[in-house]
C-alpha cells in the first residue's frame, strides 16, 4: 500500500475516499480540510477572539487542538453537566491538556443554575426528553460564558457526520426553519449571541478518530451515558449503512446541501425575530427564555416537593 501522495509506504487508508496516504500526508489532507471549511465559511480568522466548546471527546478535542496548530490561539471552554468521578476525571483531562499546549481551559458548572442538580436529574423533574433539555442547558450557557468573556466566536466539534444525519432528519420531517438555520456558521443575530463554527462539518468522524489516536490527543469514547436512545443516532446509523454501500456518499449527501441549499430552500427573509428574555437579557423567540422558564418551574416543583416531605399542606 502506497501513498498516493508521495509514493513511500502509506500509513492509513480512508475507506470513504478509497484513499491511502502517509502519516504525514493523511495529516496534511485532514488539516486542509479543516482550512477549507474555516475559509470558505468564512468562520474566524487570526484576530479573533476564539472558545472552543469541549465535552473530552474526540471531536471538540480535534478541533481545539487543530485550532491551536493552525495558529488560532484558542481558548477552551467545558461545562459541567453534573457532579462526579467521571465529571472530575474529564475535566482533570481537559486541564491537563490545556496545560501541554499552552491553552486556557473555562470551567462553568451547569449546576449552580440548576439547584444542585445535574442536567439529567433536572430534566426529571421536569419531565423533559434528558437529551434535549441538557442540550438547551449546554446550547445556553456556551452562549453565555463566551458572550460575558468577550470572546468573538464560539466553536463547537459537530462533525460531518453530525450534520449529514441532522439534515437527514430535519429533510424526512421538512422542518424548513432547521434546514435553513443549521450551517456551519452562524453569524450574530442578537447582541448577546456569539457567532458560531463548526470546523470539522467536512471531516468523517472515522477521520477524526483516526487523526486523534495518530496525534497521540487524548479523549474519552463514550462522553454522554444518557444519549443512547436519541434519534439522531439512528439517522446517523442509517448514513453509515449507506456509506458502506455507496462509498463518499454522506459527504456527497451534505456538499450538495451546502452548494444548492440557496437555490432549493428560499428565505423568505423574514428572520425569526429575536427578543431579549425579560429576566436574563438573552435572545428568545418568546418573553422569557426555555432556560429561565425551566429554572422557574424547577423552582417551584422543588419547593412544592420540600413542602409535600415536611408535610405541609397548602
Ligand atoms: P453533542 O451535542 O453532545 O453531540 O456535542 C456537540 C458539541 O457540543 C461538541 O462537539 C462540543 O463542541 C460541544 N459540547 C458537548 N458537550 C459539552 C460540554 N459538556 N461542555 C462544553 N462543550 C460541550
Ligand atoms: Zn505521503
Ligand atoms: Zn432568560
Amino acid at each position: 500500500m502506497k501513498c498516493r501522495k508521495c509514493g513511500r509506504e502509506a500509513s492509513v487508508k480512508l475507506k470513504h475516499y478509497n484513499l491511502s496516504l502517509c502519516e504525514e500526508h493523511f495529516y496534511e489532507f485532514f488539516e486542509g480540510r479543516v482550512k477549507k471549511a474555516i475559509n470558505k465559511f468564512k468562520m474566524f480568522s487570526k484576530g479573533d477572539r476564539i472558545i472552543v466548546a469541549v465535552s473530552g471527546g474526540k471531536d471538540s478535542m480535534v478541533a481545539w487542538y487543530i485550532l491551536h496548530r493552525l495558529g488560532y490561539n484558542p481558548d477552551a471552554l467545558f461545562i459541567r453537566l453534573g457532579s462526579g468521578k467521571v465529571i472530575d476525571e474529564t475535566q482533570e483531562m481537559l486541564k491537563s491538556f490545556a496545560e501541554s499546549i499552552g491553552s486556557r481551559l473555562v470551567v462553568e458548572d451547569a449546576t449552580n443554575y440548576l439547584y444542585g442538580l445535574s442536567t439529567f436529574e433536572a430534566a426529571r423533574i421536569l419531565r423533559k426528553p434528558a437529551c434535549s433539555f441538557c442540550g438547551m442547558v449546554k446550547r445556553y450557557l456556551l452562549n453565555k460564558v463566551a458572550f460575558e468573556k468577550g470572546y468573538d466566536v464560539l466553536v463547537t466539534g459537530h462533525n460531518l457526520d453530525d450534520e449529514a444525519s441532522q439534515l437527514l432528519g430535519n429533510i424526512l420531517h421538512w422542518q424548513k426553519g432547521y434546514i435553513l438555520r443549521n450551517w456551519p456558521v452562524l453569524e450574530k443575530t442578537h447582541e448577546k449571541l456569539v457567532k458560531k463554527a463548526k470546523p470539522l462539518v467536512l471531516n468523517y468522524e472515522d477521520d477524526i478518530k483516526l487523526y486523534a489516536k495518530m496525534r497521540g490527543i487524548p479523549f474519552l469514547s463514550e462522553v454522554c451515558p444518557f444519549s443512547f436512545g436519541a434519534t439522531s443516532k439512528v439517522y446517523k446509523k442509517l448514513l453509515e449503512e449507506l456509506e458502506s454501500e455507496q462509498r463518499g456518499v454522506v459527504l456527497s449527501f451534505y456538499l450538495g446541501y451546502l452548494r444548492e441549499k440557496k437555490e432549493f430552500f428560499k428565505t423568505d427573509d423574514k428572520a425569526v425575530k429575536l427578543n431579549s428574555c425579560k429576566v436574563c437579557g438573552y435572545p428568545t423567540t418568546s418573553e422569557m427564555c426555555y432556560f429561565c422558564r425551566s429554572r422557574e418551574s424547577l423552582k417551584k416543583r422543588l419547593e412544592r416537593k420540600k413542602g409535600a416531605s415536611q408535610g405541609v399542606i397548602r
